[in-house]
């Protein structure tokens, strides 16, 4: 049993091994990614549960590594964070939003996600400000997304911050409602103004009474907090009917339309919405 474990041992290290090599070469080529153009945003757009009108968009990036395609926001998200590389891609990301979305003929949202670094970081709210001053980009149709632990880190620089962001005319979503561990005091404690329940819950809801129960009580939350939620990875038409029955008041998910290149959504973002 011991040689195993040793064994066991020596296996796992080399794979870690392996791990710590391909972070560090991703770390690398992030550092070069924006100043060689392999990032690009996509747009999913968001809409109505009751009618279907697309109310905006969920702004998220993408990474073309050369030689090896696609990396995954889940995965290079953490590197760029833990990195401190995330500011100044996340510096792009804001800028590059703003300046898309300014641009469109009709006033749609957009939210972009915001890591919690960036929301630690002294310069934040400055950034967001000169960004909205640059780009000329209502401040009222933008909105950030941020998890829970974008606040726990230190929950009292984050009120501020927080605080500050709506003095800007920004609005606040809580991203991934109900994966935390501390969502109810989060609610009270932040000046959210939306709740999105995490794609997890979304999943199965339709099939499963304990799911089912877990979103019932979400939305009667945002109901009693007078807070709109948004419902996350809606990808059936059985997921759909049963928001709508429960009163949800946003969706997006592939059901409406999977991320894609802006241009994808020229009539919406141009055209006059369908009488
Ligand atoms: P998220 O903010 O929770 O974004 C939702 C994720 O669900 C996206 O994955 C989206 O493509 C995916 N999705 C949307 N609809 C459906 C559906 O119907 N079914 C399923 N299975 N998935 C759906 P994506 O684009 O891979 O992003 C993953 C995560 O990476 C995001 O999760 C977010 O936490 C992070 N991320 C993405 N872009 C950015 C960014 O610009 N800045 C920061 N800080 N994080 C980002
Ligand atoms: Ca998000
Ligand atoms: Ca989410
Ligand atoms: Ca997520």
């Amino acid at each position: 049993a011991k040689s195993e474990g040793r064994g066991t041992y020596r296996f796992f290290e080399a794979a870690m091994g392996v791990e710590v090599r391909e972070r560090r070469m991703l770390e690398h080529g992030l550092r070069h990614a924006i100043a060689r153009g392999e990032m690009r945003m996509v747009y999913q757009p968001q809409c109505h549960v009751a009618g279907g009108e697309v109310t905006g968009f969920e702004a998220l990036l993408r990474w073309r590594r050369p030689g090896h395609g696609s990396v995954s926001p889940a995965v290079f998200i953490p590197i760029a964070e833990e990195s401190g590389l995330i500011l100044q891609i996340g510096e792009w990301v804001l800028r590059e939003v703003c300046r898309e979305a300014a641009g469109w003929p009709r006033a749609l949202a957009v939210a972009v996600n915001v890591s919690a670094v960036q929301i630690h970081h002294p310069g934040f709210v400055q950034t967001l400000h000169d960004i909205l001053m640059e780009t000329r980009l209502d401040p009222a149709r933008l909105e950030i997304e941020l998890t829970e632990t974008a606040l726990i880190r230190d929950p009292e620089r984050a009120l501020a911050t927080l605080q500050q962001i709506k003095r800007l005319g920004v609005g606040i979503a809580m991203d991934d409602f109900g994966t935390g561990y501390s969502s109810l005091s989060n609610l009270r404690a932040f000046p959210f103004d939306k709740i999105k329940i995490d794609s997890s819950f979304i999943r199965s809801v339709d099939r499963n009474t304990q799911t089912a129960a877990i979103v019932r009580s979400v939305l009667g939350l945002g109901r009693g907090l007078d807070l709109p939620v948004l419902a996350e990875g809606v990808e059936t038409e059985q997921e759909l009917r049963f928001l709508e029955a429960e009163g949800c008041q946003g969706m997006q998910g592939y059901l409406i339309g999977r991320p894609a290149a802006i241009t994808e959504f020229h009539d919406l973002t141009h055209g006059t919405p369908a009488a």
